[in-house]
């Protein structure tokens, strides 16, 4: 059986490295002949507006599948008339526009922040007006890694936004003093078999994750609920098929969910040593309509990106249960290169583990003085 898999990054990368023990094959489509799954898998080098190559690369597919989420839902609509694809396109288009997933969220009653459409910068004002102060104003489209987005919490902040005001339809959200970052995986398989993952804790830095920590620290069962709930309601409200990932701030003990990623996604990359079944495998089997996979932890675990540098593998490798992904990307600032998962027994082991990680990792910027101190708590 061939996958043809929209996007030809790391996701694409790990989801063929998970699935080849199942005897399937991959064909991915991809703008960038860059792209890191050239490695081991064929690729076609086309836009995803590009119909005939579209047509080409889809012909004797089993399904499609994307790892990347902002694929035109119109290429996603194309494809489907030849050819199973999924999630389904109607989960693109609910992700890739912050103000159609907010109002999935109202319509579902999941918690979100206050928000307001913004057309114009004519009707910043009146929209700081009805939220207040602080606030973020985000692009409604593209956005990724914190880019796309700026933070209002004084005159000063309008004044110097309104000289330079972004030329696309915005979305101004009410700022959230949060307790902590969170996010849940979920899966749902063709016969609407549903499994959640444990929920994770996640640390950025400059808009960029940095450390997931699995499971989330001190999680207690109703928080657990609650996110699965959320989730749960997503799932079936889009007929979805596939990993879906849901962000979430906890805030007073309640969630609020952020935003939705239609694929496999970062926060759960610690699956592949930290789950019974990794995020990639339990993609694979729902798109194929197999039964899926456990989704129970194994211990703890703490998943470190590489952001445009890497440490030297045997120096890591050296702390027991230490794991290291490269994704054959050249080293550029800013690029996720690679990920690092430490996994134990226990919290107590973790926190020794990740302070015994070389010093390349006891940076600030990998976050661990929090993620370790929340993992010892
Ligand atoms: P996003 O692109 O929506 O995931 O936002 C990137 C990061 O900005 C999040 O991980 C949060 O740390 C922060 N952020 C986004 N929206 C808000 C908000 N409404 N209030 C506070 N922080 C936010």
């Amino acid at each position: 059986m061939t996958i043809g898999i929209l996007g030809g990054g790391q996701l694409g990368y790990m989801l063929a490295l998970a699935g080849y023990p199942l005897d399937f094959h991959f064909r991915f489509l991809d703008p960038s002949p860059q792209a890191p799954v050239g490695r081991i898998a064929p690729r076609v080098t086309a836009e995803y507006t590009d119909y005939e190559a579209l047509d080409k690369f889809a012909h004797g597919l089993a399904l499609v599948t994307y790892e990347f989420e902002n694929v035109p839902v119109e290429a996603a609509r194309h494809l489907a008339k030849n050819v199973p694809v999924y999630p389904p396109p109607q989960a693109l288009e609910a992700a890739q526009d912050r103000l159609n997933e907010k109002k999935l969220f109202q319509r579902l009653d999941i918690g979100t922040t206050a928000f307001v459409a913004i057309a114009s910068g004519a009707e910043l004002d009146a929209a700081i007006q009805e939220l207040g102060l602080p606030c973020v104003l985000k692009t409604r489209r593209l956005g990724y890694d914190g880019k796309g987005q700026w933070v209002l919490r004084s005159q000063d902040d309008i004044l110097q936004l309104k000289k330079d005001f972004p030329c696309a339809p915005l979305i101004l959200e009410k700022f959230v003093s949060f307790t902590r970052e969170l996010s849940i995986l979920a899966v749902r398989g063709r016969s609407g078999e549903t499994k959640y993952y444990p929920l994770v804790e996640n640390h950025h830095r400059g808009g960029i994750l940095r450390l997931s920590l699995a499971p989330a620290p001190n999680l207690l069962p109703a928080l657990q609920k609650e996110a699965e709930d959320a989730a749960r309601r997503i799932l079936e409200a889009l007929h979805y098929v596939g990993v879906l990932a849901v962000e979430l701030f906890e805030c007073d003990g309640h969630l609020l969910a952020n935003e939705i990623a239609p694929r496999v996604h970062n926060s759960g990359h610690w699956s592949i040593e930290g789950a019974r079944s990794s995020q990639f495998e339990n993609h694979l089997r729902a798109v194929v309509g197999f039964p899926l996979g456990e989704t129970r932890a194994l211990g703890h675990s703490a998943m470190l990106n590489l952001i445009g540098e890497v440490p030297k593998p045997a120096e890591l490798l050296a702390v027991p249960d230490a794991h290291l992904h490269l994704y054959g990307k050249s080293l550029r600032p800013g690029r996720k290169v690679g990920h690092v998962t430490v996994r134990a027994e226990s919290a107590e082991q973790l926190s020794v583990r990740l302070k015994q990680l070389p010093s390349f990792f006891q940076r600030e910027e990998f976050c661990l003085s929090t993620g370790a101190g929340c993992v010892a708590k």
